[in-house]
This record gives C-alpha cells, structure tokens and sequence, in this order.
C-alpha cells in the first residue's frame, strides 16, 4: 500500500475553506442567529520529530537499508514525520529482542512485578494525555473530542484493568498456574491506533508473554509515542518492541517462526490469508475482522435516545469501526418519523478541523479508503438506494466524506452487505420481531448488534436470537476493559478484554 501523501487531494472536495479553518457547514445554525466560535487545541504539546525510527530491545534505530515512509495528516495532506520500513532483518531482530526478554526477565518474574510497570505505563498514559489526543488526531484526522474522551483513556483504562490481573492468574479461571504462550506478534489497524494497541500489549504483558506490535502503515505514530512510554516506565528492553511499516512487515511477523501467538485486527481478507499463513505452525491466533452491524429500532422505542445511538453508532470516528450500526432496521410504522428526525439531527453536525473541540465528524483516514467509500456509495445509488447528506462544505484539502443515509436499501444491496468502513448508513425496515431478527443476522459477519426498545424481555429475547458477540441495547458504541469484545464467522473468533482477553495469551 502506497503512504497517505503520494495519494493526492481529496475528491470529495467542494469548498474553498481550507481544512483547518473553524469549522464547516450549517446553513440552518446561520438560520438559528449565531455561530459556533473556533475552539482549537493547541498543538504545541507534541512535539513530532522529523523522523523516527524502530524501537527494538529497548531503543530505537533505523531500519535495515535505513528505508522509511511518511505518515502525513489526513486533514491537511501535511507531511508530519518520516518512519523507518521494518524488513524481514529487523523482525528477526525484534522477535529475537523478545524471546531473549521472555526467557530471561518478562517470563520468570512475579506477577505482581509486572504489575507495577503497567501500572506506571496506565499512569504515564494519563498524564500525557493531552499531548497522546492531539498527536492522535493529527495522526489519525479523528476529532479531538473523540481521542480526548475515549481513546485515551480507554486505553489507560486497560493497562490498569490487566494490571490488576497480572498476580490474579490463578484465579482467572484457567486452572492453577496458567502459562504465558511466549512472544506474541500483534498486527493493528488504523482506526484506533492507541487504543489497539492497549487492547493487544496489556493482556499479553499481564499474562507474561512479551510483543512485538505493527500498526497501520497510516497511523504509527502514538504507538511510536508509547514506546517512549515504555521506557518512560523503565520496561525491560525486549518487553515491547514496534516494527513501523506496511503489510510486508505484517506478514513477515505472523510468519516468523520465533513467535508464539498472533492477535490480529484489522480487514476479514487480510485475518484469512493469515489464518492461511500460519496454519499447523502451532501459533495460538485471535482474529478481530469486520462487521455489518444491524442497529433494531422497534416502533416502542424511545425516539430520541435512539436517534442519538444511531448517530453515534455510525459517525463516531467517520464510521472507521468495526462494530459500527452500519445497518439500521427500523420498524415500519416508525420508519418516515425516525428518518425525518435522523435527517434533521444529522444537519446539526459539525465537519472539520478535527484539533477543534466543537468537532463532530473528522477526516477519512487516507486516500484509499476515501476512494472506497467513495466507490461503495456510488454503487449503492446505481443499485437503486435513495441518497441522502445534509448540506455540507468539505474542506478544500485532506480527505473528507460528508455523513450520508441511504434510504429504500435491500438486503442484496451491496451497501446493505459489505463493510464500508466510512460515514454511510443503510436503512432497512421491518414489520416482526422475526423479520428483524432474520435481517439482522442476514450478514456473514457477526461482530455487534444494537437494539432499541422499551421492553426488558424484548431486549433479552433479541440478544439470545442475534447472532453477534456484543448486543447493546439502548445504547451504543460502549466499551469497558472489564467487558469481552469479539466475533462470530467472519468478524473472526476469541474475544478481548475483561477475563476473556486473557485466554488468548494464555497456554489453556
Ligand atoms: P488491513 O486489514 O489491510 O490492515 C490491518 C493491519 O494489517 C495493518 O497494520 C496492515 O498494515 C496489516 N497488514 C496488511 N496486510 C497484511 C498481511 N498480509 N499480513 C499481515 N498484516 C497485514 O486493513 P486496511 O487498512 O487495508 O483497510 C482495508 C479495509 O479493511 C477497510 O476498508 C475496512 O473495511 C477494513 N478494516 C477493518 C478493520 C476492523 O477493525 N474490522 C480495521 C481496519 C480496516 P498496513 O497498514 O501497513 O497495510
């Protein structure tokens, strides 16, 4: 995969205003008399260095060859810092650094040792929280309201969560003495780049078991910073270890022999050709793929709450989610007034600068990705879907897509069908609790479910029929690291978080 900045402009441009400018859009705020005023970070907390490199056994240095890419701000297309392109020499390196921490410290020390440095980690992550928001989303183009407010600190969360399992593994339910597996080998994506990143390294370092981490080729920043973190908080060298680079470098991690397990998040096609890479070597391997997620509004739901679940089931983060209620199921009776009131919160929403703090809706994360969703919404028009965005000015440069609700969807429309990873939604309706169920489950995927009603036995007789490892219900998007996360079929198997998440990095 080519780097964000050789991907050029954005094409859903059609403003004048340039990105970074106060924000977008409302004719209808004109209409109200007023304004929101510009309320930008300050960016002046991180400070980004012209390069970085890789951070094997404890220091960071180049990478062989010293090649590297560049990772740039999707908001803006500016190039913000170079990154070293980890080789099949420097996974050797990393994977060796972290056998060589499992064997002679990670591995032998007590569980309460652990304990100390992801507490010190989960500590350090709060205090520079500030500055991990703002380089997150110069880094990712997600609004600072979102990397301030759940990113990080879920992701301190889960460094304290595990924390307070590393001593406890004897009565996590396992069996006595469980066994840490090894070195794990951790591939993430690039829609939570942090947060992935807490979700992979804290169970497996609770466990005992040493990593070595790839982000997304987009987004390596904050892992970068983490590792920073780590030897803030005076990790053993080889404990964590960072390969920056694309699928190249991914693939030569999973495949390397020296590793013992692999977590992989990221796209189903990409955790089947790794499930196919990797298959009889005896690694332990949890998927975390995509979904299609079906959001139920039933005709006795509380309107309001749900209109705000469903904005928030499908715009938090672009709609860059697995989990994301990409399929709303609306009851019939109900479906023109939820529509109607959906249309008109949506017209309400801020697009922009993603550093402003009145932001609601940030950028596409790269070129790509705003070329397919791009693509998969075209083709949900020429498949007959009624298409529909609130009036919208897009910054001139960066990549941007405004919200859009497809009305009058099938269930053989593609856009009913495929993950679009982007800010678009698709309304079905339904007329039975059977139809709903039926619909909702008419996915090969399997990741999350939501559902709107006022009845208690509904919800729990919908959670038993759908077929979906997390079912909210009158809620959405809602994550503790106390609580298993993960999939069915194609959203892929094992879960992480809470006492589940550490199954996966242990031998049982
Ligand atoms: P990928 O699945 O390609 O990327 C996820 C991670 O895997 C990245 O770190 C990537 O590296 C790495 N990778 C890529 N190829 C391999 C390989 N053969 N072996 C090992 N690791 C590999 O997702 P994309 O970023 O390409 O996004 C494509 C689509 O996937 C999106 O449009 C979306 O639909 C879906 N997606 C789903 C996610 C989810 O959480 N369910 C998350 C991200 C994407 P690199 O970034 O360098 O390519």
């Amino acid at each position: 995969m080519a780097d964000k900045a050789t991907r050029g402009g954005g094409a859903a441009v059609t403003s004048e205003k340039a990105a970074g400018a106060t924000s977008v859009l409302r004719p209808d705020q004109a209409d109200m008399g007023w304004e929101y005023a510009p309320a930008p970070e300050s960016r002046e907390i991180v400070s980004i260095a012209p390069e970085y490199g890789l951070f094997v056994n404890g220091d960071f240095g180049p990478a062989q060859g010293s090649k590297t890419f560049a990772t740039v701000n999707p908001a803006t297309e500016e190039p913000l810092a170079r990154v070293a392109l980890a080789g099949g020499r420097d996974v050797d390196r990393a994977v060796s650094a972290a056998r060589t921490a499992y064997e002679q410290v990670w591995g032998p020390m007590p569980g309460s040792e652990r304990a100390k440095y992801l507490y010190r980690i989960a500590r350090i992550l709060q205090e520079r929280s500030r500055e991990f928001a703002v380089l997150e989303s110069l880094d990712n183009g997600k609004p600072i309201k979102e990397t301030r407010d759940v990113d990080i600190p879920l992701a301190a969360a889960h460094f304290f969560y595990y924390a307070g399992w590393a001593d406890k593994l004897d009565y996590a339910g396992f069996g006595p003495q469980p066994r840490p597996l090894g070195v794990a080998g951790q591939v993430i994506p690039w829609n939570f780049p942090l947060l992935m990143a807490a979700w992979k390294l804290a169970p497996a370092l609770a466990a005992g078991n040493t990593c070595v981490l790839k982000p997304a080729e987009t987004t390596p920043l904050s892992a970068l910073l983490l590792a920073e973190v780590c030897q803030q908080a005076e990790l053993p060298p080889g404990v964590v270890n960072v390969l920056t680079g694309a699928g190249e470098t991914g693939a030569a991690l999973v495949a390397h022999p020296g590793i013992n397990k692999v977590a992989f998040t990221g796209s189903t096609e990409v955790g089947i050709a790794i499930a196919e890479a990797i298959a009889g070597s005896g690694k332990k391997l949890t998927l975390e793929l995509g979904g299609k997620a079906a959001n139920v509004v039933f005709d006795d739901a509380p309107v309001e709450q749900a209109i705000e679940g469903i904005v928030n089931g499908i715009f938090f983060n672009q709609g860059h989610v697995c989990c994301a209620g990409s399929r709303l199921l609306v009851q019939e009776s109900v479906a023109e007034h939820v529509v109607e009131r959906l249309r008109q919160r949506l017209t309400t929403l801020r697009l922009g600068d993603p550093l402003d703090k009145n932001t609601d809706i940030g950028a596409i994360n790269s070129r790509q990705q705003l070329d397919k969703i791009t693509e998969l919404s075209a083709v949900g028009e020429a498949e007959g879907a009624r298409r529909w965005s609130p009036p919208c000015e897009l910054p001139k440069k960066g990549f941007w897509f405004a919200p859009t609700v497809f009305t009058g969807v099938s269930q053989s429309h593609r856009i009913a069908r495929e993950e679009i990873f982007g800010p678009v939604l698709s309304v079905l309706t339904f007329r039975t609790p059977e139809e709903a169920v039926t619909k909702a489950n008419n996915t090969p995927f399997g990741l999350s479910a939501g559902v709107w009603t006022e009845k208690g036995s509904r919800i729990l007789w919908m959670a038993q029929k759908m077929r979906a490892g997390v079912v909210w219900a009158n809620t959405y998007n809602r994550f503790d690291p106390a609580s298993p996360f993960g999939g069915y079929r194609e959203s892929g198997f094992g879960r992480e978080g809470g006492r589940h998440g550490l199954a996966g990095y242990l031998d049982v």
